[in-house]
């Protein structure tokens, strides 16, 4: 049983040991891991910014580049519109003030005026339509001008009578496209766009794509390539095939945004071009308008700079405040952890140190005590009573009234010892009806008296059962170190023969043994 407490308290101690260095690790991995935490969550929050204004920047380029193509597209459609609407009205001027007096010859010399009349058509028939005359340019279109339905390739054809002889004067469609190319081309090159950004434009003339797909129409940045034939298979410096994306893309919606490389507009430098493709279907136009992905690096190292530090402060506040409040919760923690040990510790070792049944010190606390009474005696000849104490025919008692009373006997009678004595004696149960008193009063004198009250304290600790008293008794054999004892085991034998010699001279008596 007391093997068994030593040996849990032993237990106890190692446990603690381990669970303190187990608690440790577990602290510094924790400590480890809010680190790890902190460091990739600053760099989370870093890239998760950078990626927003990057966004929020390629958004706003986007749109740019979205709005400019479509303002494209709408003044190609004015410039076309207008052009059409003049030069309609040119021809129906040119025909309407054409007197039919005229002389033919005049009016060959004034039509063959290339300066005058270098985009209209002209052609003069007999009534019998046979070709008088015609205009160096309107070879290959005589079916065209002097058809009865508007022939797709011209714009209009007007017809008036010049005596006998009719002329026939048209504009091409092709006339117009020429002249709305060569204003968009001035208005592109003349205009500025908001950074590296610029616009051009393509024409399809396969919308399969393969080589000579299209042909490049306006290109501010490379205007000796302009009516240069593209192809679909053309890569850009980083192996994507653009033309084909775009095409792709075209083919699909009518418009496409993706992006290519490209060497800066002065440098040598390879950088990434996002891109905004619309068609124009009328011309079979790819309007179409980049601007450099790199642009929005310098800007967002700059404008992310402020918040990245601020994130970082409060994410270090955060990270401290947490460690504080962990690192406090520890102390308290080890400090009830501490508090609960000492006093279960204390338990244990009072729990040793205690007979269970009579609740009188143990043997084990007795022989500790004697220990250290005898090393004091050694060391600075300060001396103790003890007395051993047997219980007088107990075997007669457990034998009459049962072990239950024997028991109870037992009980008293450490009561009534305890309470009986001085706070300075203490009681001992040495064995199963034995006793030891160590008394610090070593006079001699008092000895005898003190023998007398424990008998008399023992004899009162009888018990009643029905009518008749159980009479308990005791003997005592009393004894002191003495000069010459190897340990206290000189000190109880002494005691035990003591008590031995009471026992033999009728019980119920002290002997002192000095
Ligand atoms: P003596 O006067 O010679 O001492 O006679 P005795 O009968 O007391 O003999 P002894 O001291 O040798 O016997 C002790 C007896 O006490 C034996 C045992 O049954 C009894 N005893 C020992 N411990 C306990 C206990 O805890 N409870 C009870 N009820 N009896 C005990
Ligand atoms: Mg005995
Ligand atoms: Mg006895």
């Amino acid at each position: 049983m007391i093997k068994n407490l030593i040996q849990r308290i032993k237990n106890l101690d190692s446990v603690r040991k381990r669970y303190l260095g187990f608690t440790m690790g577990i602290l510094i991995t924790f400590f480890l891991m809010l680190t790890i935490v902190y460091i990739v969550q600053i760099g989370i929050y870093e890239r998760k910014h950078a990626e927003n204004s990057r966004n929020q920047l390629l958004d706003i380029k986007r749109e740019v580049i979205t709005d400019t193509v479509n303002n494209t597209i709408t003044s190609i459609e004015v410039v076309k519109t207008n052009l059409e609407e003049t030069y309609k009205s040119r021809l129906t001027r040119y025909t309407f003030n054409i007197d039919s007096g005229y002389d033919l010859d005049i009016m060959m010399d004034f039509l063959s005026n290339e300066e005058i009349n270098s985009d209209i058509l002209s052609l003069i028939t007999t009534q019998d339509g046979e070709i008088l005359f015609q205009t160096e340019n309107s070879k290959g279109y005589e079916k065209g001008l002097l058809g009865k339905d508007l022939d797709q390739s011209f714009l209009d054809v007007k017809s008036t009578s010049i005596g006998d002889n009719i002329l026939y004067a048209g504009v091409l469609n092709e006339t117009i496209k020429d002249e709305v190319i060569s204003r968009m081309r001035n208005r592109i090159y003349n205009d500025v766009y908001f950074e590296d950004a610029y616009l051009w434009i393509n024409e399809v003339l396969n919308y399969e794509g393969g080589d000579n797909y299209g042909i490049r129409l306006i290109h501010p940045n490379l205007r000796d390539t302009e009516g240069s034939y593209l192809s679909t298979n053309m890569t850009d410096i980083m192996g994507t095939t653009p033309y084909l994306t775009e095409l792709t893309g075209i083919r699909e919606s009518g418009e496409v945004y993706f992006s290519y490389y490209f060497k800066r507009l002065e440098t040598d430098e390879i950088a990434e071009k996002m891109t905004y493709a619309k068609l124009y279907e009328e011309y079979d136009w790819i309007v179409a308008m980049g601007v450099y992905y790199d642009d929005l690096e310098e800007y967002l190292a700059t404008t992310t700079k402020l918040s990245e530090d601020q994130t970082r402060e409060s994410l270090l506040i955060l990270g401290l405040t947490g460690v504080l409040l962990l690192f406090i919760g520890l102390l308290v923690f080890f400090k009830l952890e501490k508090d609960y040990y000492n006093k279960s510790n204390i338990d244990l070792k009072e729990q040793i140190d205690t007979d269970e049944l009579t609740k009188a010190k143990s043997r084990r606390a007795g022989m500790k005590r004697l220990q250290v009474e005898f090393e004091r005696f050694v060391t600075t000849g300060e001396n103790i009573t003890a007395l051993l104490m047997d219980i007088d025919d107990f075997k007669k008692i457990n034998d009459n009234y049962g072990h239950d009373i024997g028991d109870k006997v037992l009980m008293n009678l450490v009561t009534r010892i305890n309470n009986g004595v001085r706070d300075s004696d203490t009681l001992y149960r040495w064995g199963g009806e034995e006793f030891l008193i160590i008394s610090k009063d070593s006079s001699v004198d008092g000895l005898q008296s003190f023998i007398t009250k424990v008998l008399h304290l023992v004899e009162k600790s009888d018990c009643r059962m029905d009518n008749s008293s159980i009479l308990v008794s005791s003997s005592i054999g009393a004894t002191q170190f003495k000069k010459g004892d190897k340990s206290y085991d000189d000190l109880i034998k002494r005691a035990d023969d003591a008590l031995y010699q009471s026992k033999r001279q009728g019980k119920n008596r002290g002997t002192i043994l000095i």
